[in-house]
Parts: structure tokens; sequence; C-alpha cells
């Protein structure tokens, strides 16, 4: 099985409109934190903060099993895995009877 990360470090831009510091938005890359660094700096007329953090990598909630822990890369082993959850609920069902 492929190593997933779990973390990653990206930037969030916050803007000072008046009522504190808000969230505008998060850059995943350098490369964008500093284009969109220049765009704030000579486009907002307002504050703005940038910081740098750890966040977790959520599961895709699309593909990820409502069930257990399973998260699918495409939609077809979505569906596959949740023939094989009502296969083991059938299981189951027969062996309380
Ligand atoms: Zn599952």
């Amino acid at each position: 099985m492929a190593y997933k990360r779990k973390t990653r470090d990206v930037w969030r831009f916050y803007v000072n409109y008046g009522a504190g510091w808000e969230h505008e938005h998060t850059d995943v890359t350098r490369a964008e934190m500093k284009e969109n660094r220049k765009q704030y700096r000579e486009n907002c007329a307002y504050p703005v903060r940038i910081k740098r953090v750890r966040e977790r990598i959520e599961p895709d909630s699309a593909l990820a099993c409502e069930f257990c822990e399973y998260t699918a890369s495409d939609d077809e082993s979505l569906r596959k895995h949740y023939d094989w959850h009502n296969e083991q609920n059938d299981q189951k069902e027969s062996e309380a009877k």
C-alpha cells in the first residue's frame, strides 16, 4: 500500500476588514502563496496576515466510506466496497437467525 501523508504545510491568509482576522483562503504551495501575497499587497487595502500551519489532510469525503475508515480511489471502488459491507451485513443477519 502506498504511503499516504496525513499532514501538510499550508499557508493561511487572514484579512482584517475591521472586525478581527478573517480566514480568507489557504494555499498549499509556496509558489501559490507568493503569488497571492503579491496580489494582496497590490490590491488589498486591509491588513493581511499569512500564517504557516500544518493541517491534517482529510480524506475526500465523497469517496470515504460511511461505516469504516476506508477511502476509495474512485466511485467504482467505493461502490464495490459498499457491496462488501452489504454482504457482511447479510452474513451477520443469517448468523443471528
Ligand atoms: Zn467501509
